[in-house]
C-alpha cells in the first residue's frame, strides 16, 4: 500500500495543454474515481501514474519515491483495462502467470500467487480455459487476477465495466469494491458513469476540462448546492 501524491501536474501535447495544474493527495487503502465527461483528461492522468505518458511538468508520488522517470514496470503499480487485454492462446492461469514469469519470480511462488487469486475471484474452475471460453465477467476478473498476483501497491482501473452489459455491471462493481477492501490496495478508478463513481469512491475527483472541479466524499459532493 502506498499514498499517492500529485502535485501541481501537467499533461500537455504539443501546445495543447489537457490537464491542468492538477493537485490531490490520495491516502493509503484509499479508493479514489476519477470521474467526468470524455475527453477531460481522465485516461491521459491515469496512464501518467501508470506511466504510460510522460509528464509535461509537475510531480507524481507513489509512498515516498517521485515515480515521473520511472518505468511501468518500476512504479509498483497494476492496471486493470477496459478491454481487459488477456492473450487469446494462453490459459487463464498463463494470462494470470505471464507478467510474473518475465520477472525473476520462482515458479512455485508463481503457483501460489494464481492460485490465491483465482480463490479469491473464484475462477479456480476456470485456470485451465482459454479467454474465449469465459464470460465477460470472468474474462473481467482475470484482467483482475492479472493485476492481483503482481502484488501491486497501486491498482490503476481503466473504466473496467464499460465492456459489460447493466446488470454485469452493477454486480462487478460490488466485486471490485469488496476485493479493494480486502486487499486494501490504493486504487484509482476511471470512470465517465456517475452512478459508479458515487458507489465506489471513497472519494471522487471530478475532471471538467482538465481541471479539478471537485475532490470530496460522494456525501460532500451529493450535498452541494
Ligand atoms: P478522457 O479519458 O476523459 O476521455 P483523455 O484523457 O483521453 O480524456 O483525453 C483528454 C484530452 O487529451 C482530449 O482532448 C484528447 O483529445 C486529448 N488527447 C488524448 N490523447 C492525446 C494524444 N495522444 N495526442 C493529442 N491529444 C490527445
Ligand atoms: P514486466 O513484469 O517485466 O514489467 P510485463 O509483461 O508484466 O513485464 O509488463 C510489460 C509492461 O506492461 C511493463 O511495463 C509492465 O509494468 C506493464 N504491465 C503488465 N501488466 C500490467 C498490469 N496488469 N498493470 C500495469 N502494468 C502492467
Amino acid at each position: 500500500m502506498a499514498s499517492i501524491t500529485l502535485k501541481d501536474l501537467v499533461k500537455a501535447y504539443g501546445d495543447t495543454e489537457v490537464l491542468h495544474h492538477v493537485e490531490g493527495e490520495i491516502s493509503d487503502g484509499e479508493f479514489i474515481v476519477v470521474v467526468g465527461p470524455s475527453g477531460c483528461g481522465k485516461s491521459t492522468l491515469l496512464r501518467m501514474v501508470a506511466g504510460l505518458e510522460t509528464v509535461t511538468s509537475g510531480t507524481i508520488r507513489i509512498g515516498d519515491k517521485v515515480v515521473n522517470q520511472l518505468e511501468p514496470a518500476d512504479r509498483d503499480i497494476a492496471m486493470v483495462f477496459q478491454n481487459y487485454a488477456l492473450y487469446p492462446h494462453m490459459s487463464v492461469r498463463e494470462n494470470m502467470a505471464y507478467g510474473l514469469k518475465i520477472r525473476k519470480i520462482s515458479k512455485d511462488e508463481i503457483a501460489r500467487r494464481v492460485e490465491e487469486a483465482a480463490d479469491i475471484l473464484e475462477l479456480r474452475p476456470y485456470l485451465d480455459r482459454k479467454p474465449r471460453q469465459l464470460s465477460g465477467g470472468q474474462r473481467q476478473r482475470v484482467a483482475m487476477g492479472r493485476a492481483i498476483v503482481r502484488n501491486p501497491q497501486v491498482f490503476l482501473f481503466d473504466e473496467p465495466l464499460s465492456n459489460l452489459d447493466a446488470k454485469l455491471r452493477v454486480q462487478m462493481r460490488l466485486e471490485i469494491r469488496k476485493l479493494q477492501q480486502r486487499l486494501g490496495v490504493t486504487s484509482i478508478y476511471v470512470t465517465h458513469d456517475q452512478v459508479e463513481a458515487m458507489t465506489l469512491g471513497d472519494r471522487l475527483m471530478v475532471l471538467n476540462g482538465g481541471y479539478v472541479e471537485q475532490f470530496g466524499t460522494p456525501i460532500e459532493l451529493y450535498d452541494r448546492p
